[in-house]
């Protein structure tokens, strides 16, 4: 089982209550951060390059519902 990923023409709906607009994401990315520490020692990200990431789960903001999300079209978007 996994996550539907939202595309150009899609997008997440809740199936159980058709929230369009609100979730919560749990994402977890690999990725590379150029750390750049200044004179006293306080560091800065200055860039982040994501090697992976992964959706983990996403909860309805609206109904609390876990990983009931469906793909929809977006508005426009032909069928
Ligand atoms: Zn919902």
């Amino acid at each position: 089982m996994g996550i539907p990923q939202p595309t150009a023409t899609t997008r997440w709906r809740c199936a159980l209550c058709g929230n369009l607009t609100r979730f919560d994401v749990t994402r977890s990315s690999k990725a590379v951060e150029y750390v750049h520490l200044d004179l006293a020692g306080e560091p800065k990200v200055e860039e982040r390059e994501v090697i992976s990431e992964t959706i983990e789960s996403v909860r309805c903001r609206w109904c609390n519902a876990v990983d009931q999300v469906e793909l929809v079209d977006r508005p426009g978007a032909s069928a």
